[in-house]
């Protein structure tokens, strides 16, 4: 047995759906950033892992601006990644919608 089956099982749980249209997401690695990637809308959701790395990666402070910002509408979506509600935070030349329990941010 050993810990192939662990693995099997975080594999099988890890499984991420837009919240916007419900299309299953895929892992997407770059040699700078890493995202779950949607098929359908274009949209890359970016796990709290991923937002410290996109930070450093790419030098701009971008999505921690998303997670500060004051002004945040509710959104009538929900996290993929811990189903709590997620809200737009609008940031000037885009908007995210961002999770502010797990820090995961949608765009
Ligand atoms: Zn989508
Ligand atoms: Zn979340």
């Amino acid at each position: 047995m050993g810990y192939g089956i662990i693995e099997w099982i975080c594999v099988t749980i890890i499984v991420m759906k837009c919240p916007v249209d419900n299309t299953e997401l895929k892992l997407k690695t770059q040699e700078k950033a890493f995202g779950y990637c949607c098929s359908h809308c274009d949209g890359v959701l970016i796990d709290s892992k991923g937002v410290k790395e996109f930070k450093h990666n790419f030098n701009t402070n971008i999505l921690e601006k998303s997670f500060n910002n004051i002004k945040v509408k509710s959104s009538e979506y929900y996290c993929p990644s811990c189903s709590e509600n997620m809200e737009y935070s609008d940031i000037g030349d885009m908007e995210v919608l961002i999770c502010k329990k797990c820090t995961s941010a949608f765009f």
